[in-house]
């Protein structure tokens, strides 16, 4: 077990995201993350985009039901929005399913505000759909699954861990945690996280003042640098595209897990009180700064 102060320390080479000095670099190289958007709460997912770009994703773009296409297109600046055709749920099951095959992308995250609103008599089995689907296509990119797309498999949480083959990063809260892993009763937190990586075969962010990260190989990182102003509506979507915005750069998912972690606690004590999630992303650039 390492504490993630002792192993993000600012002379560590992999913590040097958003850094680029050479003119061979385009925003390709930097890596493209995609985000699921959702129809109903539609400031998570352009959270979590917001960050990816900051963490040094040179292109976000977000993918959302068209009928809310505008709202995500005419608040976004340097973002890109695709609309998926949402008539029903095979529709936008297709439209997912095009749109990761044509596109160039590097992560991926779902889950914030993603599962209100997405069509079918069923809104979690859509999303189920999604996910697994994404998790096939994904050949090797990182995939964080955060909120919803987390809690969409609360009754059968062994068809996720199934289709989880490649580097993902699952980032629940305690209530997320005990939907998709139980009660773990009597368990202290660090064996039940790492028992929950061991079992999904994912890397397994367990959210709170102590941030538990743990992979299916048994390496565990505590980080508890978060100040308590992190308990804030919005700010673990700003955590999951931190943590996609790193591996779209060619941080493995374990790594990047932990740097996320950290940088997203030291934007929330740079910035000090009265913090809000959309005050993260804009604080992390002072936060590499101090990395370079
Ligand atoms: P979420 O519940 O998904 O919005 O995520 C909340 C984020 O804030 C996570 O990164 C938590 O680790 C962090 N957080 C929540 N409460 C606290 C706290 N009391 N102290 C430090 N970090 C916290
Ligand atoms: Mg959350």
């Amino acid at each position: 077990v390492l504490w993630c102060d002792q192993w993000a320390h600012p002379s560590a080479p992999a913590v040097r995201p958003g850094m680029v000095a050479s003119g061979a670099i385009h925003k390709y190289v930097r890596g493209h993350t995609l985000v699921l958007g959702g129809a109903v709460m539609t400031g998570a997912a352009r959270l979590s985009a917001r960050a990816a770009a900051r963490a040094g994703a040179g292109l976000t773009t977000l993918l959302v039901p068209r009928q809310v296409w505008p709202v995500y297109a005419g608040g976004l600046l340097c973002g890109m929005v695709q609309p998926l055709d949402d008539e029903d749920a095979d529709a936008v099951a297709a439209a997912w399913s095009r749109q990761l095959g044509a596109m160039k992308w590097h992560s991926l995250v779902m889950g914030p505000g993603a599962a209100l609103g997405l069509p079918g008599d069923d809104a979690a089995a859509t999303l189920r759909t999604l996910v697994v689907d994404a998790l096939l296509l994904a050949d090797g990119r990182g995939v964080v699954l955060d909120a919803d797309a987390l809690t969409a498999f609360e009754r059968e949480p062994e068809a996720l861990f199934r289709a989880l083959a490649g580097p993902a990063v699952l980032t629940p809260h305690e209530g997320e945690f005990r939907r998709l892993f139980g009660a773990g009763s009597g368990e202290d937190k660090l064996s039940a996280t790492r028992e929950a990586a061991r079992r999904s075969g994912a890397v397994v962010l367990h959210k709170g003042p102590d941030t538990v990260i743990a992979d299916p190989e048994g390496r565990v990182v505590v980080n508890t640098n978060g100040p308590a102003s992190l308990a804030t509506a919005g700010s673990g979507d700003v955590l999951s595209g931190l943590i996609a915005g790193l591996m779209a750069q060619g941080l493995p998912a374990f790594e990047a897990a932990c740097a996320g972690a950290w940088l997203h606690g030291e934007a929330a004590r740079a910035f000090g009180p009265g913090l809000l999630a959309d005050d993260l992303p804009e604080q992390l650039p002072a936060v590499l700064r101090r990395l370079w």
